[in-house]
C-alpha cells in the first residue's frame, strides 16, 4: 500500500515537471520537445522489453552495486535532472544560446538514435537486459542489427546524449548526459564483452572479428 502511494506521488511529480518543463519551452528553446518527446520515446521502446525481461532466470551478472551506480548516474544524467532543470529553470546561469540550425542537428541525431534504440531492442528480444547479466536460455544475436555492430544500443546511446547538449542549451544540463553514459560505456563494455566471451567462447571471437563495436567494421 505505502509502495503504491510513493509511486502514485512520483507519478505526479513527475507528469508536473514535464508540464512546467513544456509550459516554459520558450525560455529553454524549442529544444525541450525533441527532448521530452525523446524521453516517452525511450519509455514506450523499453517497456514491453521490461517486462519480458522481469521472467528471465539470471545465471551471471555484473555486482549488483556498480549497476546500480551506474544506472542511477545514467538516470540522473540522461533525465532527472534535466527535467528539474527544464521545468524550474534552475541552473539558468549555465544556460548558453544556440542556433536553430544546431538544435536541428541535435534533433536529427536524437531521431536517428531512437531509431537504433528501437531496432536493438527488437532484434535482442529475449537476451536485452537493463543490467549486464547472463540468463539461462541466452543465445548469442548476430542477426539484424548485430550483424554488423556488437553494440548497437550503446550507439544509440551515445546519438542521444551527443544530441543533448544540442536540444538542451545549458553547460551543466546538456554535458551531464554524455558525461553519465561515457562512464557507464566505459564499465560495461569490457565487462560485458568478458562475460559473453566466457558463455559463448570461439563463437564469440569469431563474432567480434567479424563486427565492429559501435559502428559498423570495415573492409
Ligand atoms: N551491448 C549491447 C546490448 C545492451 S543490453 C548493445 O549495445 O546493443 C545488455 C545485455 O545484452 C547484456 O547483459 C548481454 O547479456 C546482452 N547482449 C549483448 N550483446 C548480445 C548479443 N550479441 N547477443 C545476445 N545478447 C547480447
Amino acid at each position: 500500500m505505502l509502495k503504491k502511494v510513493g509511486f502514485a506521488l512520483l507519478y505526479g511529480v513527475f507528469i508536473a515537471l514535464v508540464v512546467a518543463a513544456l509550459w516554459r519551452w520558450q525560455a529553454n528553446g524549442w529544444g525541450t520537445f525533441v527532448w521530452i518527446a525523446t524521453m516517452f520515446a525511450i519509455m514506450f521502446i523499453r517497456a514491453p522489453h521490461q517486462k519480458v525481461y522481469d521472467r528471465n532466470e539470471t545465471v551471471e551478472k555484473q555486482s549488483a552495486q556498480t549497476e546500480k551506480f551506474l544506472l542511477v548516474m545514467v538516470s540522473l544524467g540522461m533525465g532527472n535532472l534535466p527535467l528539474i532543470h527544464l521545468a524550474t529553470g534552475l541552473l539558468g546561469f549555465a544556460d548558453y544560446t544556440l542556433p536553430h540550425w544546431a538544435t536541428a542537428i541535435g534533433a536529427v541525431l536524437t531521431v536517428s538514435g531512437l531509431y537504433l534504440f528501437w531496432r536493438s531492442h527488437a532484434d535482442l528480444g529475449r537476451n536485452w537486459s537493463p543490467t549486464t547479466e547472463i540468463h539461462s536460455e541466452q543465445k548469442l544475436i548476430t542477426e539484424g542489427i548485430y550483424r554488423s555492430i556488437r553494440h548497437p544500443m550503446y550507439t544509440s546511446l551515445w546519438l542521444l546524449t551527443v544530441a543533448q547538449p544540442l536540444v538542451i542549451h545549458n553547460w551543466l544540463m546538456g554535458f551531464s548526459g554524455p558525461l553519465a553514459f561515457g562512464i557507464l560505456y566505459f564499465v560495461r563494455v569490457p565487462y560485458e564483452e568478458g562475460m559473453m566471451r566466457k558463455q559463448f567462447g570461439t563463437d564469440y571471437d569469431d563474432y567480434c572479428a567479424a563486427t565492429g563495436r559501435l559502428i559498423p567494421r570495415l573492409g
